[in-house]
Protein backbone atom coordinates (compact mmCIF):
# COMPACT_ATOMS: atom_id res chain seq x y z
CA UNK A 1 0.00 0.00 0.00
CA UNK A 2 1.09 3.55 -0.92
CA UNK A 3 2.47 5.32 1.93
CA UNK A 4 0.43 8.47 2.84
CA UNK A 5 1.78 11.32 5.44
CA UNK A 6 -0.31 12.07 8.25
CA UNK A 7 -0.66 13.59 11.67
CA UNK A 8 -2.33 11.74 14.53
CA UNK A 9 -4.02 13.17 17.54
CA UNK A 10 -3.24 11.27 20.70
CA UNK A 11 -5.42 14.36 22.54
CA UNK A 12 -7.93 16.93 20.90
CA UNK A 13 -9.40 17.72 23.92
CA UNK A 14 -9.03 20.61 26.21
CA UNK A 15 -8.55 18.56 29.65
CA UNK A 16 -7.90 14.71 30.45
CA UNK A 17 -10.44 12.63 31.54
CA UNK A 18 -10.70 9.04 31.91
CA UNK A 19 -11.81 8.55 28.11
CA UNK A 20 -10.70 11.45 26.60
CA UNK A 21 -6.98 12.84 26.17
CA UNK A 22 -5.92 16.33 26.43
CA UNK A 23 -3.76 17.79 23.24
CA UNK A 24 -0.96 15.80 22.03
CA UNK A 25 -0.13 15.68 17.87
CA UNK A 26 2.27 12.91 16.46
CA UNK A 27 4.13 13.73 13.25
CA UNK A 28 6.07 10.94 13.65
CA UNK A 29 7.63 8.20 15.56
CA UNK A 30 10.10 10.66 17.35
CA UNK A 31 8.16 14.08 17.11
CA UNK A 32 5.00 15.31 18.79
CA UNK A 33 3.61 18.39 19.15
CA UNK A 34 2.15 18.81 22.91
CA UNK A 35 2.69 16.36 25.42
CA UNK A 36 -0.48 16.27 26.90
CA UNK A 37 -1.66 12.28 26.06
CA UNK A 38 1.72 11.08 25.79
CA UNK A 39 1.24 7.78 27.79
CA UNK A 40 -2.01 6.61 27.15
CA UNK A 41 -1.24 7.96 23.70
CA UNK A 42 1.50 5.69 22.99
CA UNK A 43 1.80 3.35 25.37
CA UNK A 44 5.88 2.18 25.31
CA UNK A 45 6.11 3.81 21.80
CA UNK A 46 6.22 6.94 24.19
CA UNK A 47 10.09 6.54 24.83
CA UNK A 48 10.60 7.00 20.96
CA UNK A 49 9.65 10.67 21.37
CA UNK A 50 12.65 13.29 21.35
CA UNK A 51 11.46 15.88 20.04
CA UNK A 52 8.29 17.76 21.71
CA UNK A 53 7.42 21.27 20.09
CA UNK A 54 4.79 23.58 22.48
CA UNK A 55 2.52 25.59 21.86
CA UNK A 56 2.09 26.97 25.23
CA UNK A 57 2.79 25.66 29.16
CA UNK A 58 -0.42 25.51 30.19
CA UNK A 59 -1.09 21.74 31.79
CA UNK A 60 -3.46 20.13 29.34
CA UNK A 61 -0.23 20.20 27.42
CA UNK A 62 2.88 19.55 29.07
CA UNK A 63 0.88 17.11 31.54
CA UNK A 64 2.97 13.55 30.09
CA UNK A 65 6.55 15.40 30.00
CA UNK A 66 7.43 14.77 33.66
CA UNK A 67 7.18 11.45 32.83
CA UNK A 68 8.53 11.16 29.96
CA UNK A 69 11.56 12.50 30.94
CA UNK A 70 11.79 10.34 34.11
CA UNK A 71 11.27 7.25 32.24
CA UNK A 72 14.14 8.10 29.55
CA UNK A 73 16.65 7.63 32.58
CA UNK A 74 15.47 4.57 33.45
CA UNK A 75 15.25 3.23 29.70
CA UNK A 76 18.74 4.76 28.96
CA UNK A 77 17.29 6.58 26.10
CA UNK A 78 17.78 9.75 23.98
CA UNK A 79 18.01 13.57 25.29
CA UNK A 80 14.22 15.15 24.91
CA UNK A 81 14.35 18.44 23.23
CA UNK A 82 11.70 20.65 23.87
CA UNK A 83 11.38 23.44 21.31
CA UNK A 84 8.96 26.46 22.64
CA UNK A 85 9.00 30.04 22.48
CA UNK A 86 11.32 31.69 24.91
CA UNK A 87 8.52 33.03 27.30
CA UNK A 88 7.35 29.64 27.37
CA UNK A 89 10.67 28.01 28.20
CA UNK A 90 10.85 30.05 30.77
CA UNK A 91 7.76 29.30 32.28
CA UNK A 92 8.39 26.13 32.24
CA UNK A 93 12.08 26.10 34.03
CA UNK A 94 10.21 28.59 36.79
CA UNK A 95 7.30 26.77 37.47
CA UNK A 96 7.67 23.05 36.24
CA UNK A 97 10.88 21.55 36.18
CA UNK A 98 12.24 24.18 39.03
CA UNK A 99 13.43 20.88 42.20
CA UNK A 100 9.90 21.48 43.51
CA UNK A 101 7.66 20.33 41.42
CA UNK A 102 9.54 17.53 39.28
CA UNK A 103 13.34 17.72 38.71
CA UNK A 104 15.62 19.97 36.93
CA UNK A 105 16.00 17.60 33.68
CA UNK A 106 17.69 20.06 31.99
CA UNK A 107 20.68 19.77 34.40
CA UNK A 108 20.65 15.66 35.29
CA UNK A 109 22.38 13.92 33.10
CA UNK A 110 21.67 10.64 30.77
CA UNK A 111 22.75 7.61 32.57
CA UNK A 112 25.35 6.92 29.69
CA UNK A 113 25.83 9.90 28.17
CA UNK A 114 27.36 13.48 28.62
CA UNK A 115 23.99 14.83 27.33
CA UNK A 116 21.66 16.27 29.77
CA UNK A 117 17.85 13.94 30.14
CA UNK A 118 16.19 17.51 28.22
CA UNK A 119 17.47 20.35 26.10
CA UNK A 120 15.26 23.26 25.76
CA UNK A 121 15.52 25.10 22.25
CA UNK A 122 13.97 28.62 21.61
CA UNK A 123 11.89 28.92 18.94
CA UNK A 124 10.91 32.19 16.96
CA UNK A 125 7.20 32.74 15.43
CA UNK A 126 7.60 32.92 11.82
CA UNK A 127 10.67 30.97 11.23
CA UNK A 128 10.46 27.84 9.72
CA UNK A 129 12.16 24.46 11.28
CA UNK A 130 12.92 21.74 8.87
CA UNK A 131 12.96 18.12 11.01
CA UNK A 132 12.47 14.87 9.45
CA UNK A 133 11.26 15.73 5.95
CA UNK A 134 8.87 18.09 7.40
CA UNK A 135 8.93 21.98 8.04
CA UNK A 136 7.33 23.29 11.19
CA UNK A 137 6.48 27.19 11.55
CA UNK A 138 5.14 28.69 14.79
CA UNK A 139 2.50 31.76 14.31
CA UNK A 140 2.24 33.57 17.19
CA UNK A 141 -1.61 33.25 18.80
CA UNK A 142 -3.92 35.07 21.22
CA UNK A 143 -3.81 32.76 24.24
CA UNK A 144 -0.72 33.10 27.14
CA UNK A 145 2.87 34.78 26.73
CA UNK A 146 4.58 32.99 24.23
CA UNK A 147 1.59 30.56 22.74
CA UNK A 148 2.30 29.35 19.10
CA UNK A 149 0.40 27.51 16.54
CA UNK A 150 2.13 25.35 13.92
CA UNK A 151 1.72 25.22 10.25
CA UNK A 152 2.98 21.74 9.36
CA UNK A 153 3.94 21.33 6.01
CA UNK A 154 4.97 17.76 3.59
CA UNK A 155 5.26 17.64 0.08
CA UNK A 156 3.96 20.71 -0.56
CA UNK A 157 0.42 20.60 1.71
CA UNK A 158 -0.22 22.45 5.33
CA UNK A 159 -1.80 22.01 8.30
CA UNK A 160 -2.52 24.79 10.46
CA UNK A 161 -2.65 23.67 14.64
CA UNK A 162 -3.54 26.52 16.60
CA UNK A 163 -4.15 24.83 19.60
CA UNK A 164 -5.56 27.18 22.27
CA UNK A 165 -6.36 30.69 20.85
CA UNK A 166 -8.64 33.18 21.30
CA UNK A 167 -9.78 35.92 17.92
CA UNK A 168 -6.55 36.27 16.36
CA UNK A 169 -5.81 38.06 12.93
CA UNK A 170 -2.56 36.22 12.68
CA UNK A 171 -3.94 33.06 12.37
CA UNK A 172 -6.50 34.34 9.46
CA UNK A 173 -3.25 36.23 7.93
CA UNK A 174 -1.55 32.72 7.50
CA UNK A 175 -4.48 31.25 6.03
CA UNK A 176 -5.23 34.12 3.42
CA UNK A 177 -1.32 34.37 2.33
CA UNK A 178 -0.52 30.79 2.21
CA UNK A 179 -3.09 28.68 -0.61
CA UNK A 180 -0.51 25.47 0.43
CA UNK A 181 -2.67 24.61 4.00
CA UNK A 182 -5.80 23.07 3.34
CA UNK A 183 -6.67 22.04 7.05
CA UNK A 184 -7.09 24.07 9.94
CA UNK A 185 -7.72 22.77 13.65
CA UNK A 186 -8.59 26.03 15.87
CA UNK A 187 -9.12 25.52 19.79
CA UNK A 188 -13.29 25.53 20.69
CA UNK A 189 -13.35 25.22 23.98
CA UNK A 190 -16.66 26.09 25.57
CA UNK A 191 -19.88 26.84 23.87
CA UNK A 192 -21.12 30.51 23.42
CA UNK A 193 -23.13 30.89 26.58
CA UNK A 194 -19.40 30.93 28.75
CA UNK A 195 -18.37 33.97 25.75
CA UNK A 196 -17.16 35.85 29.33
CA UNK A 197 -15.34 32.76 30.38
CA UNK A 198 -13.76 32.20 26.91
CA UNK A 199 -12.15 35.83 26.92
CA UNK A 200 -10.84 35.52 30.00
CA UNK A 201 -9.31 32.58 29.87
CA UNK A 202 -8.50 33.14 26.20
CA UNK A 203 -10.44 30.75 24.24
CA UNK A 204 -12.97 30.46 21.25
CA UNK A 205 -16.97 29.17 21.01
CA UNK A 206 -18.64 28.77 18.19
CA UNK A 207 -20.01 32.03 18.04
CA UNK A 208 -16.58 33.70 18.57
CA UNK A 209 -15.18 31.23 15.65
CA UNK A 210 -18.12 32.27 13.30
CA UNK A 211 -17.03 35.98 13.17
CA UNK A 212 -13.65 35.66 13.20
CA UNK A 213 -13.96 32.97 10.08
CA UNK A 214 -15.30 36.44 8.40
CA UNK A 215 -11.89 37.22 7.96
CA UNK A 216 -10.78 33.99 5.71
CA UNK A 217 -10.96 35.02 2.23
CA UNK A 218 -10.65 31.35 1.22
CA UNK A 219 -13.54 28.65 0.71
CA UNK A 220 -11.27 26.13 0.39
CA UNK A 221 -10.04 25.39 4.18
CA UNK A 222 -11.09 22.66 6.00
CA UNK A 223 -11.83 23.54 9.88
CA UNK A 224 -11.90 21.28 12.52
CA UNK A 225 -12.25 21.72 15.93
CA UNK A 226 -10.60 21.03 18.75
CA UNK A 227 -9.72 21.44 22.60
CA UNK A 228 -13.25 21.39 23.37
CA UNK A 229 -13.52 20.87 27.20
CA UNK A 230 -14.88 17.52 27.71
CA UNK A 231 -17.82 18.49 30.30
CA UNK A 232 -19.54 21.00 27.82
CA UNK A 233 -18.47 19.01 24.73
CA UNK A 234 -21.84 17.84 23.27
CA UNK A 235 -22.80 21.16 23.37
CA UNK A 236 -19.91 22.69 21.90
CA UNK A 237 -20.69 20.06 19.22
CA UNK A 238 -24.51 21.12 18.43
CA UNK A 239 -23.34 24.47 18.16
CA UNK A 240 -20.94 23.95 15.78
CA UNK A 241 -22.98 22.26 13.23
CA UNK A 242 -25.58 25.56 13.96
CA UNK A 243 -23.29 27.70 13.25
CA UNK A 244 -21.87 25.86 10.19
CA UNK A 245 -18.29 26.59 11.18
CA UNK A 246 -17.50 22.90 10.62
CA UNK A 247 -16.21 23.81 6.98
CA UNK A 248 -15.28 22.08 3.86
CA UNK A 249 -16.03 18.49 5.73
CA UNK A 250 -14.54 19.66 8.73
CA UNK A 251 -15.10 17.65 11.89
CA UNK A 252 -15.11 18.07 15.78
CA UNK A 253 -11.37 16.32 16.12
CA UNK A 254 -10.92 13.35 18.97
CA UNK A 255 -8.32 11.51 20.44
CA UNK A 256 -6.37 9.11 17.34
CA UNK A 257 -8.48 11.03 14.46
CA UNK A 258 -5.62 11.02 11.59
CA UNK A 259 -5.48 13.97 9.00
CA UNK A 260 -3.80 13.33 6.11
CA UNK A 261 -1.38 15.32 4.07
CA UNK A 262 -2.54 14.84 1.06
CA UNK A 263 -5.30 17.53 -0.20
CA UNK A 264 -8.30 15.74 -0.79
CA UNK A 265 -7.95 12.49 1.57
CA UNK A 266 -10.63 12.41 3.57
CA UNK A 267 -10.28 12.93 8.05
CA UNK A 268 -10.22 9.04 9.58
CA UNK A 269 -12.20 10.01 12.14
CA UNK A 270 -12.43 7.54 15.01
CA UNK A 271 -16.28 8.13 15.44
CA UNK A 272 -18.75 11.25 15.32
CA UNK A 273 -18.76 13.75 18.38
ZN1 LIG B 1 -5.27 23.86 26.58
ZN1 LIG C 1 -3.99 26.88 27.37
Amino acid sequence: MEHKDFIRFLGANGARTKSKGATCIQITDRMVIDGGNLIYGLGEKMLEVDTIFLTHAHLDHVCDIPFLADEVISNNKNQITIYAHPAVIRILQEHLFNNLIWPDFSRIRLPHSEKSVIRYEAIEPGRSYEMEGYTLTPVKTEHTEGSCGYVIKKGGAGIFVTADTYCCDAIWEELNADEEIHTLCIDVSFPSRFEKLAYESKHLTPRLLSSELEKLRRDDVRVCLMHLKPSVGSEVALEAREYGILREDGIILQDNDIIYFEKNERINNVKEY
